[in-house]
Formats: structure tokens, C-alpha cells, sequence
């Protein structure tokens, strides 16, 4: 690990020693900090990986002890707040094709001590150049040494590492580069802001769009600056839309007023599909007892954000309508052609829920497979597939519709969603379409 330096930094050991008790004088500035192998400077092997395991260490700076918390990126322990802006930096050089990766991050003590020992004993390392034990930055937590020898790496770092906070700082190094802060923050092992919120499968996040949620951007022109990074986010694509220009034509839009902005906050909409089961019910007063809420926090806001809440009412939404079709999880509808709905696995949420039409198809449903002779299209719920893999619902041939089943939203204007209030997490994107 510590051999087969790629050049030699000797200087005279009293010279060394003298410039290191000009204390202040960062090792840095000293060209101190010494190279990587050899083999390692060009190495673009292995996969690029980030392991957000943490564990604490001792860091030094100015020969200080500190408690330092260490995470992994490219198999090297490197300090938590360089690993989340490198891992940022890394993600963009991968995709302009560059094969980025760490050599050297994070030392402790002990490697130091040995690396030192090393130069001042010229008895192993190739009596290369290293930092007096406690006044290297790879101790501080702030340098790396990265694999500038590869190809293209070093043209890349050069021309995009200081938007991710990241400098070279050891002008005989061209390896060693260092983050003191800066760039776009977050990061692979960044923390969630605790100003996101959820609940029953809505995230609102003040930090842009929840990665692996679908999500829709709440932005209020007039307050560009704390406004332009809060998402409204669902578990799965409710085709939600938003306006900051009145309700949006042909959907089902609730206006989200905030009484001390009235000017600016008077035509925000959050609409959905009108297929969609969601109702949603605005609070500027605290969370809406009996439903399910989630708080838009707007953290530059505390005062007038802190009690506004996007709520729904999952128990109610017990019936959904479209053209001729409608589905109840409240029994038969009177009036309506009706066929029940039953999971015999699942009889206590299923028992009361049915599928109806404005007049008689001869509509048939099955638990056990297609029904021979009809027209029957699979009803599948892929969290459930053991017992949601041999239900049908059939038409007679002739009839007049022909259904298709989506688990994914809605396909099209003509589906009616069909939407199990105690079992909201993975019924809320199921639709019958026609
Ligand atoms: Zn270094």
C-alpha cells in the first residue's frame, strides 16, 4: 500500500523538521502529504462503490485529536463530509466517462506514524515524503489522493473538481486533491433534511424529488428561492399535476392557500387525475383529525409553514365512478349491475367490495381462474401475487366493453380506480380500464 512512490520527494530531514514546527503552516502548503503507488495512481479497477456503514475514528488536525466519522467509498475509509462530496463528484465524472476513484482517503494515526517512520528512517516506502503524524490532512479528514494517473482523470478533476468543492492543494501532488465545504451538498451518505415529511405513501420534500418516488415540483414563482426545491412526491404515479395559475381544466384540483401570503398563495392547485381516488383536503390549521396528513414544510418559512397539511380521507373513499362503471369497497350499489369482488384469502377487507355497471353485461367474477367461454381479463396485484394470481373478471361474448387491467395509474380517460381504503399502500394505483 505504501510503496513504489511514483517520484521522490526528499528534502533534508533539519529542513523538513523545521518547516514542521512553523506550526500553523499547514502540511499542505509544505507539499508534505506524499504520493500513492504507483500501480494505484492509474488503478480504475474495481467497481465504484459507496458504503454509508459510518464509524468513528480518530481524526487529527494541527495534531489535535478529534472524534472523525468514517464511511467507505472505492474499498478506502474516507471521512463522511468529503465521501458525500466526492461521491456527488464522482457521479458526474462517471457520466462524462470518466473512471474516477479514490486511492487514499482517511489515515489514521498508526498509518501515518508508519509512513513518517518511513521517511525519517528511509527504511521503507521509498523514503518518501510524509507529513509529520498528526499534521496530515488524510488525518483531518479532508484529503484525497485519487487516481489521477488513469486516463483522463486528471483533465476532468481540473476542470470540474471545484464545483464539487474539491482543490489541489500540494502542487507537486497532482493526486491529492481537498474538500474544506462547498458544492452542491447532499451526497450518497447525506442525511435527509428533516424537513421532509410523509405519510400514507406521500412524501413532501424540501430538498427536490425523492429518488424512486414519482413526483411533482411546488413551485410559487414569487418565492423562487425557498419554493424551488419542495416536491409533492406518491409511492407510484398518480398523474398528479401542479398550478401556481388556478385549477388545471378536466382535473380534480384543491387550492393550497396560506392565509399570511395571500397575495402570492391565492391560485396554487395540487390536482389529480379525475380518476384518481385521492380527495385531498387542505389545512392551514394543523392536521386534520381522522385523516391522513402530510405537513408541507417549508423550512425559511417556520412561522407561517408550520401548521399547513395536505390530508386525504382513506376511509371514506369508498366509491369510485367512471362512464358506466363503478367500484365500491361499501357493498352492492343499489340500482347498478353488481358483481362482489371476493378474495376468499382476504374476506375481511374484500367482502364488501364490488364492481358494478349502470346496466346488466352479464359480468362474472372468478377466484379460480378465467371462466371458459367468457372474455376474462387477469386482476393481479403484484404485492400479493399469491393470492391476486387467479382472479378474473368476465364479460360475455358480445359485450360491449373490453376491459384491460393497469397496476400502474391509469391508461386512459375510460378507467375507474379501484381503491381499497385498509390496504392503501398497494391499492391506490390499481385501475380498470375499458
Ligand atoms: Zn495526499
Amino acid at each position: 500500500m505504501f510503496t513504489a512512490p511514483k517520484q521522490s520527494l526528499r528534502l533534508s530531514l533539519p529542513l523538513v523538521a523545521t518547516l514542521w514546527c512553523a506550526c500553523g503552516i499547514s502540511d499542505a502548503e509544505l507539499g508534505t502529504e506524499g504520493p500513492p503507488p504507483d500501480e494505484e495512481l492509474s488503478s480504475t479497477e474495481g467497481q465504484a462503490l459507496v458504503s454509508c456503514a459510518a464509524r468513528t475514528d480518530t481524526g487529527y488536525s494541527n495534531g489535535n485529536a478529534f472524534a472523525i466519522t468514517v464511511v467507505t467509498a472505492d474499498g478506502q475509509p474516507i471521512e463522511l463530509a468529503t465521501a458525500n462530496a466526492y461521491s456527488l463528484m464522482q457521479r458526474a465524472a462517471e457520466a462524462a466517462g470518466v473512471p474516477l476513484r479514490v486511492v487514499s482517503g482517511f489515515r489514521t494515526m498508526a498509518e501515518q506514524r508508519y509512513l513518517y517512520s518511513c521517511y525519517v528512517n528511509c527504511n521503507c516506502n521509498a523514503c518518501t515524503l510524509a507529513a509529520s503524524p498528526g499534521y496530515s490532512n488524510h488525518q483531518s479528514g479532508h484529503a484525497l489522493d485519487l487516481n489521477t494517473a488513469a486516463g483522463g482523470v486528471y483533465n476532468w478533476l481540473a476542470a470540474n473538481a471545484g464545483r464539487f468543492g474539491f482543490a489541489r492543494t500540494v502542487p507537486s501532488e497532482p493526486w491529492h486533491w481537498e474538500y474544506w465545504g462547498g458544492g452542491p451538498g447532499g451526497g450518497a451518505c447525506a442525511t435527509p433534511p428533516p424537513c421532509d415529511r410523509s405519510a400514507g405513501g406521500f412524501t413532501f420534500s424540501c430538498d427536490g424529488p425523492q429518488p424512486g418516488m414519482a413526483c411533482v415540483q411546488l413551485l410559487e414563482t414569487s418565492d423562487s428561492h425557498t419554493w424551488n426545491d419542495n416536491y409533492l412526491c406518491s409511492n407510484v404515479n398518480l398523474g398528479m399535476r401542479w398550478s401556481s395559475a388556478g385549477p388545471l381544466a378536466g382535473m380534480r384540483c384543491t387550492q393550497l392557500l396560506e392565509g399570511a401570503d395571500p397575495d402570492t398563495w391565492n391560485d396554487n392547485f395540487i390536482c389529480v387525475p379525475e380518476t384518481s381516488p385521492y380527495r385531498f383536503n387542505w389545512s392551514s390549521a394543523g392536521p386534520i383529525a381522522g385523516q391522513v396528513c402530510v405537513q408541507l414544510n417549508e423550512p425559511a418559512d417556520p412561522h407561517t409553514w408550520n401548521d399547513n397539511y395536505l390530508c386525504f380521507d382513506s376511509s371514506t373513499i369508498v366509491r369510485q365512478s367512471r362512464g358506466p362503471f363503478t367500484f365500491s369497497s361499501a357493498g352492492a350499489v343499489a340500482g347498478k349491475s353488481c358483481v362482489q369482488l371476493l378474495e376468499p384469502s382476504d374476506p375481511h377487507t374484500w367482502s364488501d367490495n364490488y364492481f358494478c355497471s349502470d346496466t346488466d353485461l352479464g359480468m362474472k367474477w372468478s377466484s379460480a381462474g378465467p371462466i371458459a367461454g367468457m372474455s376474462c381479463t387477469q386482476i393481479v396485484e403484484a404485492s400479493d401475487p399469491d393470492t391476486w394470481s387467479d382472479n378474473y373478471l368476465c364479460l360475455p361474448p358480445g359485450a360491449p366493453y373490453t376491459f384491460s387491467w393497469s397496476q400502474a395509474g391509469p391508461r386512459s380517460e375510460n378507467c375507474v380506480a379501484w381503491y381499497e381504503g385498509a390496504d392503501p399502500h398497494t391499492w391506490n394505483d390499481n385501475y380498470l380500464c375499458w
